[in-house]
């Protein structure tokens, strides 16, 4: 088996630097990140708060759909031969609750991020984007209702520690899922693959403009989903637990009619929302915005950012690219810092250090 190579840049690290960065989130972009700044010689933490690396690979697309064993090959071979320390089980924060998003019961350390600030020459926040969006209609609270992640992560999650979390009872039930990107794929393909009684996927516009593409639903169709589109859904029914999704569909000629669909678990699958340890002290939406002194530098100088946090939700591929970003620009940004240069900062990356 091939390992997902993180380090890729280098075959062996440069001889190590005195600098040290930390890596928030143990994602595809803190991975790359981490990847990209040890095999230059730096010194990389690691800090997650789940039990293992790989953020939404390995916590959330369902295994059946991802080469887990391969990623988890790339990150021992991170620590191995790049020397990369991982700090799982450890959530960084500022102010919030620790318990706040999915996964954070198994974080059994905490520590602020300004403790890593001070500790660490440059720090770089990965933490992706883990609170699921709401519907914000009628009964989105009755039991049966989740969302993407309450209802994957578990799945993925028991085989560490089964008290801490608490898998849906999938097998034998009618499910709803509302949404037709990435994690409304994932949620109905662990329905099928976990053996659901029946699989409705509703959407608001049709498969041609599904975010996932139509050939993951007529992958999915092929397998027994319907698919319902040109459907808004108005509110969840049931008294003590839902027992169906009331929607609006708009028909052809343009009439609306009210369909209700019965089921005893109703999945919103319509996105995330990015978790940074704390947003407005960092200036986010000046990174976004490439109002910076310098690439993916946020408000506090030897913080960068990057990945789904910034970005919001996306894809694998850009969350690597966009994690390798921050840490060629990180390591710019420490070389001109070295040699006193900082008035040669730019929003752009700035002038290229020779290659290493
Ligand atoms: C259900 C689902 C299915 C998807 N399917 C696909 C797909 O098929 N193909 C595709 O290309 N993309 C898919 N995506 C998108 C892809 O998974 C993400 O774009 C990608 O994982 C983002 O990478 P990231 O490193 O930015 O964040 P993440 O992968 O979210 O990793 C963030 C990491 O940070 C950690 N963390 C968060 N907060 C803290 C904190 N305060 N302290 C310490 N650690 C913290 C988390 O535990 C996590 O490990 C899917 C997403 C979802 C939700």
């Amino acid at each position: 088996m091939e390992a997902m190579d993180f380090g890729f840049l280098r075959k062996e690290p440069l001889p190590p630097k005195d600098h040290k960065v930390a890596v928030i989130g143990a994602g595809p972009s803190g991975l790359a990140a981490a990847g990209y700044l040890a095999s230059q010689g730096y010194q990389v933490d690691v800090y997650d708060k789940l039990p293992q690396a790989g953020g939404l690979m390995t916590f959330g697309i369902p295994s059946h759909r991802i080469p887990a064993d391969r990623i988890q090959a790339g990150v021992r071979q991170l620590s191995h031969r790049y020397g990369v320390n991982f700090h799982l089980k450890t959530k960084i924060c500022c102010s919030a609750p620790l318990h706040e998003e999915e996964g954070d019961h198994f974080s059994c350390d905490i520590h602020g991020l300004g403790e890593l600030v001070e500790d660490f020459d440059a720090v770089i926040i990965c933490t992706g984007s883990w609170r699921s969006r709401k519907l914000c209609i009628e009964g989105e609270d009755l039991p049966g209702v989740f969302s993407g992640l309450e209802f994957l992560f578990p799945i993925r999650a028991a085989r560490y520690d089964t008290s801490l979390v608490k898998v849906p009872q999938i097998k034998g039930r009618d499910i709803v899922v509302i949404g037709a990107g990435h994690s409304a794929v994932d949620v109905a393909s662990s329905s099928i693959h976990l053996g659901a009684a029946s699989l409705a996927m509703v959407y608001r516009r049709t498969a041609k403009e599904a975010p996932c593409g139509q050939y993951e639903i007529d992958q999915l169709v092929e397998s027994g989903m319907q698919f319902m589109g040109n459907m808004t859904p108005v509110r969840f029914t049931g008294k003590d637990a839902v027992d169906g999704v009331e929607c609006t569909r708009k028909n052809a000629d343009g009439s609306t009619e009210t369909v209700h669909l019965p089921c005893q678990i109703a999945v919103t699958a319509i996105g995330e929302i990015p978790t940074p340890p704390f947003a407005k002290e960092l200036g986010l939406e000046k990174v976004r915005k490439g109002e910076v002194k310098w690439l993916n530098m946020t408000a506090i100088e030897n913080v960068f950012v990057a990945g789904d946090v910034l970005t919001g939700p996306s894809k694998i591929g850009k969350a690597i690219y966009s994690g390798l970003m921050a840490a060629r620009s990180l390591a710019n940004w420490m070389d001109l810092k070295v040699l006193h240069r900082e008035d040669e900062f730019t929003a752009d990356g700035g002038p290229m250090m020779p290659p290493r």
